[in-house]
């Protein structure tokens, strides 16, 4: 199979679809792989790195739509990505196309089978393909808050871990999934005083188990949120109710209550956050101040580091991509039903669910 790997256009982002190593996976299994000039520029992968894996480079976005029989991405493919895709081409990357029914449109139009990494699923109900970009922004959400402490980011001035004979930062995680427990042990490592809320008890006692002592465990009520978000230095939201916009856990009244200059980093703000006074920023411009907290609302945090960002996507969708180029796409989606479920276009029709569901297309 030819594989064909675009360089993004989306605004600011860096990432690539293949790494130098996903290549030579590819090319070993008897594949080619065609990736355009600079593709990888972003993050450090250059196209001569990209030779030396064994690629060919294509010296635009054209030639390598024209010539695959898949095309890997990262993000979803703009109006003129998606008119260059082709009927029978396979399109493996991030779509969401529940919200946006123009590129539904044009993906339906192009004929193309287009799966999206974010509705693959595991046998643990997990999302395999999306809980990479939560470690990662769990991850930064420490170092983020960290920073927006400092005095010159308008924070309170105070260091995360302390000093010896001076307190620590106390840091509030409230949601203990993927990005809540990749915060939590960022927080830990920089000495921070640390706890967790969550409505899961299930998830409490898992992570009781896994931190031990370390770890201050709350079962997540009106009552415990104002209590341990108004004694904060730094509050993470890291909540998700699947297939649902982020409840407003944290109100206007409780940052009133924070200590002027804390840190709110609403990582959940791409369901539309689960602080009151939450709205986007970017990697640009990240922070504003309400209420005197300093608020972080980054919508896509991992493309901040977008080196990292591509190795761990890489690592989650390669035995995917090769199962699609080594099979075919209909034996490998026959073979295994989580990859089914990323089937999200197939012969202009739309087949996930949730997506038909939300743009009024039958399923
Ligand atoms: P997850 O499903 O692994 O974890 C969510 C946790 O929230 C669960 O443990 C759940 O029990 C808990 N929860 C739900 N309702 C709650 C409530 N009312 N009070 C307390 N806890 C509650 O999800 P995740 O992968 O950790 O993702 C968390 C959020 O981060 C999602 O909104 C996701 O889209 C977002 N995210 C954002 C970025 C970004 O760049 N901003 C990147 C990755 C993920």
């Amino acid at each position: 199979m030819l594989v064909g790997v675009p360089k993004e256009i989306k605004n600011m982002e860096f990432r690539v679809g293949l790494t130098t190593g996903s290549v030579a996976e590819l090319v070993h299994h008897g594949h080619r792989v065609l990736v355009e000039t600079g593709a990888g520029d972003g993050v450090g992968l250059s196209d001569d790195m990209y030779r030396e894996a064994g690629a060919e480079i294509a010296g635009n976005a054209a030639d390598v739509f024209a010539a695959a029989d898949m095309i890997v991405k990262v993000k979803e493919p703009q109006p003129e990505e998606c008119r260059m895709l082709r009927e029978g081409q396979v399109l493996f990357t991030y779509l969401h196309l529940a919200p946006d029914p123009e590129q539904t449109r044009l993906l339906r139009d192009s004929g193309c089978i287009a799966i999206a990494y974010e509705t693959v699923t595991a046998n643990d109900g997990t999302l395999p393909l999306l809980s990479p970009m939560s470690e990662v922004a769990g991850r930064m959400s420490i170092q983020a808050g960290a920073h927006a402490l400092e005095k010159h980011m308008g924070g309170s001035g105070m260091l995360l871990g302390g000093v010896p004979g001076v307190e620590a930062a106390r840091v509030v995680v409230i949601g203990g999934g993927v990005v809540g427990t990749n915060a939590i042990r960022m927080a830990m490592g920089m000495e921070a005083h640390v706890t967790v809320l969550d409505r899961s008890l299930k998830r409490l006692k898992e992570l009781d188990f896994q931190f031990g002592c370390m770890l201050n465990t709350i079962y997540s009520t009106r009552e415990a949120l104002w209590k341990h978000v108004t004694g904060a230095d730094l509050v993470i939201g890291a909540v998700l109710v699947p297939g649902a916009a982020a409840p407003k856990l944290v109100t206007r009244e409780m940052l009133r209550a924070m200590r002027p200059g804390s840190v709110v980093v609403d990582v959940a703000i791409d369901q539309g956050g689960c602080f009151e006074t939450s709205r986007p920023t970017t990697h640009e411009n990240p922070t504003y101040v309400e209420e005197g907290v300093v608020h972080y609302c980054v919508a896509n945090m991992p493309g901040g580091v977008a080196r990292t960002s591509t190795m761990a996507l890489n690592n989650a969708t390669l035995p995917f991509t090769l199962a699609l180029a080594d099979k075919g796409y209909r034996q490998a989606l026959l073979d295994d039903r989580h990859l089914m479920n990323g089937l999200n276009i197939f012969e202009s029709a739309v087949t996930c669910e949730a997506v038909a569901e939300a743009l009024g297309y039958e399923y």
